[in-house]
């Protein structure tokens, strides 16, 4: 059985990120998204909502597995058997960054595959960090994001204004 692992942040998952698994689980026997628990960059949500969100997103596709993971990508893949890493390319911004990726993950585990999927056309422009601006901002954001991300990203942005809107001597 070929295990492929897509790694990242998914904070939160796009439509982008749920076609290119919906599309590797099509290809490969078992599909393991594996959610970074601590990426380099500031994440809005924590890594159980994280994985909660995209495994939500991902019901009904029964040959993907959402887990968190930490530590090296290749280590993790080693850990579940995973003898292909599955990414996905926007643009060519995208590319370089993947290469350098992909050949320093298979310095370390020559073993391990990359396999690159391109995103379909509709998804091209989408990214974690520009519908979390658009929501930010209130501006709809149907059909960039599954459903169920699309409330909670209502939602934590809803909270985190009613946080900043309390008096600071209250909070304190
Ligand atoms: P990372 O922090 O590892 O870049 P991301 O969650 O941003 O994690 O993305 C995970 C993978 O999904 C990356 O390979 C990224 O290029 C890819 N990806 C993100 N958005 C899209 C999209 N709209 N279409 C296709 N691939 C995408």
């Amino acid at each position: 059985m070929t295990i492929a692992l897509y790694p990242g942040s998914f904070d939160p998952a796009t439509m982008g990120h749920l076609d290119i698994a919906v599309r590797a689980a099509a290809i490969f026997e078992k599909v393991v998204v594996g959610v970074y628990d601590a990426p380099a960059k500031n994440v809005l949500f924590s890594t159980d909502e994280r994985v909660e969100l995209f495994s939500r997103s991902l019901e009904g596709v029964p040959n993907v597995e959402v887990l968190s993971f930490s530590g090296l990508t290749v280590d993790y893949a080693k850990s579940i058997n995973a003898k292909v890493l599955v990414r996905g390319l926007r643009a060519i911004s995208d590319f370089e960054l993947e290469m350098q990726m992909a050949l320093l993950n298979r310095k370390m585990s020559p073993g391990l595959e990359v396999v690159c999927f391109m995103t379909s056309i509709e998804y091209s422009f989408l990214s974690s960090s520009i519908v979390k601006e658009i929501a930010s901002l209130g501006g709809c954001i149907s059909g960039m994001v599954p459903n169920n991300v699309a409330q909670a990203l209502e939602e934590k942005y809803r909270k985190l204004k009613d946080t900043a809107s309390i008096p600071r001597y209250l909070t304190s």
